[in-house]
């Protein structure tokens, strides 16, 4: 052991040798790098450029699904069956902190993403303090003459779809930065909603009247948003079956409901020209299953988004010199991993394939019930509904499964909010009930989650196409932004 010890020792100061070489080598191209945050780039610049934004995607996300693929097609093999954003030639990863936290929130990373600066949680584009305004990547792109898209499965007003149009001291001035859409001029958005449609205290002129009033064509039924084209000009195509203002998550959409996959279709065919087109796609909706911890969620909405990369490697094929991919995330959410207590090594990916809708439609069965006002209400009587929503059988729970289920029972039929930090760990903000069986159902599977926020874990990024080279290796976020920026200058 002493031994051991002694040459792991000796090693150790090669190593810390070799690095100091390396290091010294390098040091004058780091130098250049940190002050400037110039990125060097002599290859040809591409004229369509995809930025896919994961939000709250990291590896157990993407993991997850590839394992869940592999599960269900080549059942017991232990083969991970790879989406299609992971098999392209780039790889590299992030780190994601912000200048409040090593755990950062959307408006900061978005901030770094689109406009290469580091800024507080809940700011999109600005410095610190609030009063230097930073200018995003599709900002300089358009006046390069690129068309410009942004597509997101959540409101088109959030923080990441907003980091790429617009600048605000606050994240939740979700109508100031609806108006900063209208006046961005920027080609095409598609997806989820506007938020606070007639302002924060619904006094406002609706944001409708102010988008068309500055050129676009709002499209919000299906037939409309199908209809868009070439020659549409500016638009909006709003999914016409939002919940939240935002699209549906993945297990729960209708066949016939648009996909995001299909607002990335649609917008390559508004956008494409002979300049050239940028177009930001966020999977909005993994995060928001993670902060549920909805292990099911999160895997059927990470597939979605690997659809709609799909869509833009099918571009890629058809313009393989004149195309950049970018696939990456802002942060982690939920702390999901693979691997839980109970279940030591073993996983069992087969027990999420029953699971047929998100912790979201399974609140509205609850309310249903809790609008019988039953007599005497038991978890019994939702024993039907909970086998069908997640094929699980009350009957053949643990004894620990039971009790915590009965406990979250009560709790949500109580209907109060948590009380104590056991709640807390519990349930976070959701729902006892749902969130109790998606925990039993996850643990099952050997999944598991920490806590119902972000976290501080790194994020991939993967590329393709012109100028993909500039993305491999272990960088901070905001250099994705000058590695953008120096490919397209
Ligand atoms: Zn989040």
């Amino acid at each position: 052991m002493y031994a051991r010890k002694h040459s792991t020792f000796i090693v150790s100061i090669l190593v810390v040798a070799a690095l100091l070489i390396s290091f010294a080598v390098a040091q004058p191209n780091l130098g250049v790098a940190r002050s400037t945050k110039e990125e060097v780039y002599n290859g040809k610049t591409p004229k369509y450029v995809f930025m896919f934004i994961g939000d709250g995607m990291s590896y157990p996300q993407v993991s997850s699904a590839e394992m869940f693929l592999g599960e269900q097609s080549m059942p017991g093999q232990v083969t991970p069956q790879q989406l299609n954003f992971t098999q392209l030639p780039v790889h590299g990863a992030l780190m994601t902190q912000d200048s409040t936290s090593f755990i950062p929130d959307s408006a900061s990373t978005g901030t770094s993403l689109a406009s290469g600066y580091k800024t507080y949680s809940g700011i999109i584009n600005m410095d610190e303090s609030k009063t230097k305004e930073y200018t995003p990547i599709t900002e300089d792109l358009k006046e390069k003459g690129y068309k410009i898209g942004i597509v997101t499965s959540v409101p088109i007003t959030h923080a990441t779809p907003a980091a790429y149009y617009a600048k605000a001291a606050n994240r939740n001035s979700y109508y100031e930065i609806g108006k900063q859409l209208a006046a961005s001029g920027f080609d095409y958005f598609g997806g989820g909603d506007f938020d606070q449609k007639t302002g924060p205290d619904g006094t406002d002129q609706n944001i409708y009247e102010i988008v068309e009033n500055a050129g676009y064509t709002i499209a919000n039924t299906k037939e409309e948003i199908l209809a868009l084209n070439n020659n549409t000009g500016k638009c909006v195509a709003i999914d016409p079956d939002d919940y939240e203002s935002a699209l549906d998550y993945e297990i729960d959409r209708d066949e016939d409901e648009l996909a995001l996959a299909d607002y990335v279709k649609k917008g390559i065919e508004v956008l494409d020209n002979k300049k050239g087109f940028f177009m930001m796609v966020e999977g909005g909706k993994i995060d928001w299953a993670n902060h549920a911890n909805d292990g099911a969620a999160s895997i059927y909405d990470t597939i979605a988004f690997d659809d709609s990369v799909k869509v833009a490697l099918d571009f890629y094929n058809q313009h393989p010199n004149d195309t950049l991919i970018i696939v990456t995330a802002d942060h982690e959410c939920g702390g999901m991993t693979i691997g839980y207590s109970l279940t030591g090594y073993s996983t069992n990916f087969e027990k999420l394939q029953p699971v047929t809708m998100s912790y979201q439609e399974f609140n509205k069965v609850i309310e249903a019930y809790k609008n019988t006002n039953p007599v005497d209400p038991k978890l019994d009587d939702l024993a039907d509904e909970i086998s069908a929503g997640y094929g699980l059988n009350i009957n053949s729970l643990t004894s620990y499964e039971s009790a915590l289920l009965e406990t979250a029972f009560d709790k949500t039929m109580e209907g109060t909010k948590p009380s104590n930090d056991q709640e807390l760990v519990l349930y976070g903000s959701y729902n006892p009930l749902s969130v109790t069986i998606s925990h039993i159902v996850n643990n099952r599977a050997g999944l598991s989650f920490t806590t119902y926020s972000h976290t501080g874990v790194p994020v991939p990024v993967y590329a393709v196409g012109t100028g993909a080279e500039m993305f491999d290796g272990y960088y901070d976020n905001t250099k994705v932004y000058w590695k953008l920026s120096a490919i397209t200058s």
